[in-house]
């Protein structure tokens, strides 16, 4: 790195973060740190533009390497170990990922520009993630059930399952959460007892190859984790497609998680998707406004809205419209936006340029199409790709701005002037996504039959994305198949094998 810049804004990091930064980046394959044969990629800060790290990418023939570790970490050394050793292998993980907390942190602010207050706290739930599913492994049970009828009349039968791990588990995950995205994926798998082979999103390698090695330091056998940094052309289609893969889990926009099932089709390999969203945030008349307006606005804002949960088609009743668009603009001016290693920043910049460019696409089509720009709608004059919180009001539901996927801090709202909730739900409801969802009421009938009309995942009352490690989350519609998190997590890692033995 070039010392003569102020290289994160004049801000300070760890001495084991500039050490990591300093360091070779490579991919860990079979229990060692080897060069790819894709070439090398710059990431970048996003929020001054200036170079992090080179890193070296991998591509197919890389992915073919990893999956044969894999292979043979699945049916040699990971299988033969007790569930016990399991177990303190994750255990021993999360506290070294627990010691490491700040370079962790630190590496997802300076790689995708969250702020730091969302890094410490995605940190602290990987931990509690790991922790989470080490306990888990001793409680994977299968049942006891009545033998089949033809066998248990003719002998004494017993008819029992197994709870058996699906195999070789590829893992793709992006960059808007990098370390978080990764774990909620390979802490399950590792303990229903697979093996891995993850690819980080290209956007934002670091804090995965961190995380790396600190699974080489817990001692895990060779083989089963391997981290393969790569485009998502190569090295991900090939993961996708890999004849010797048993499940893909994906974790990234609806456009690529078609290309997923269809590269899965070759072998049939089981799959996961967590794709986009566009969620609907419902503010009823009686709502609270002093804790709507920050929680909508952050519904939005969150992550600059980089967030696949992100709550950014707010549908208000008019007879508190005027109240709740002047606050929620008032808030959006307020936010204080800058590098995220500050502690006050709220609001961190976009991935990329262009993706800068497509979102600012949407905030001009918007204005183009007649919406009312209430706050926000323009770049900011400074180094790195940060774009005002943005709202509009007077939209439409057939708008681009309030129909499409913008991963961006764009708030639409829409004003309704009933009370029946089915017609309610009925604008909540029309999107094809169907991930996230709140719902701002003090009349706690109104919220729950709200709830029960809106058709998505996970679903907030008075809060929004309220996720947790125990609670599982994933799409209805075009936003997924299968659930991440929680007990729903684990099973997405294991097979059930009903046996009857004739005794
Ligand atoms: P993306 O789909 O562009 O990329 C995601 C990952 O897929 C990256 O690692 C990329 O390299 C890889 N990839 C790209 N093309 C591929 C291909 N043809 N075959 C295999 N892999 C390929 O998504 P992104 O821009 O990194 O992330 C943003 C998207 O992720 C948003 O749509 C967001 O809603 C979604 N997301 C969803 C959740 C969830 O839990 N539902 C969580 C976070 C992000």
């Amino acid at each position: 790195m070039n010392d003569s810049v102020k290289p994160f804004d004049g801000h300070a990091t760890a001495p084991e973060t500039a050490a990591f930064l300093n360091g070779p980046h490579r991919l860990l394959i079979d229990g060692a740190w080897v060069d790819g044969h894709g070439g090398t990629r710059v990431t970048t800060d996003p929020a001054t533009g200036l170079p992090l790290a080179t890193v070296q990418m991998g591509d197919a023939s890389d992915i073919d390497l990893a999956v044969a570790a894999a292979r043979r970490a699945f049916d040699g050394p990971w299988r033969r170990m007790t569930v016990s050793e399991r177990t303190a292998l994750l255990f021993r993980l999360a506290r070294i990922m627990e010691r490491n907390s700040q370079l962790l942190a630190e590496l997802d602010v300076l790689d995708n520009g969250m702020p730091m207050f969302i890094a410490g706290l995605t940190v602290a739930n990987c931990v509690e993630m790991v922790d989470y599913y080490a306990g888990a492994i001793m409680r994977i049970e299968g049942t006891t059930i009545a033998p089949p009828r033809h066998v248990a009349a003719q002998a004494e039968a017993l008819t029992y399952t197994l709870r058996e791990p699906v195999g070789v588990a590829g893992q793709i995950v992006p960059w808007n959460v990098p370390l978080s995205t990764a774990i909620l994926k390979l802490a399950p798998a590792l303990a229903a007892g697979c093996t891995v082979v993850i690819k980080p999103s290209e956007e934002t390698p670091l804090s995965v190859l961190a995380l790396g090695a600190m699974i080489v330091e817990a001692g895990f056998p060779a083989g089963v984790v391997n981290i393969v940094n790569g485009l998502g052309t190569t090295a991900g289609a090939r993961l996708a497609e890999h004849p010797d893969v048993d499940k893909i889990s994906f974790t990234g926009s609806t456009a690529t998680g078609r290309r997923i099932v269809q590269a899965a089709l070759g072998n049939l390999k089981k799959v996961s998707l967590e794709l986009g969203g566009k969620s609907p945030v419902v503010v009823m008349p009686d709502a609270d406004l002093s804790l709507a307006i920050p929680g909508v606005a952050l519904a939005t804002f969150f992550l600059q809205g980089q967030n696949c949960m992100a709550g950014t088609r707010i549908f208000v009743h008019d007879a508190i419209h005027d109240q709740l668009v002047e606050g929620l603009a008032a808030f959006a001016g307020s936010m204080a936006t800058g590098h995220g290693l500050s502690l006050a920043t709220q609001q961190g910049p976009m991935i990329s340029d262009a993706h800068t460019a497509k979102v600012m696409s949407y905030i001009d089509g918007a204005v183009a199409a007649g919406a009312t720009l209430v706050a926000g709608g323009e770049r900011i004059d400074r180094p790195g790709n940060f774009i005002q919180p943005t709202i509009f009001t007077n939209t439409t539901p057939d708008m681009a701005v309030v129909r499409e996927e913008i991963f961006g801090p764009v708030m639409t709202v829409q004003r309704f002037a009933t009370d029946d909730l089915d017609a309610i739900a009925a604008l909540a409801n029309d999107t094809p996504f169907g991930l996230s969802g709140s719902v701002w009421t003090r009349d706690l009938s109104t919220a729950h039959r709200l709830v029960a009309r809106i058709r998505a995942g996970h679903v907030s009352i008075n809060c929004h994305g309220a996720v947790g490690t125990n609670i599982p989350f994933g799409g209805y519609g075009q936003s997924g198949w299968g659930r991440e998190f929680g007990k729903e997590g684990l099973d997405a890692y294991l097979e059930t094998k009903a046996v009857t033995a004739r005794l």
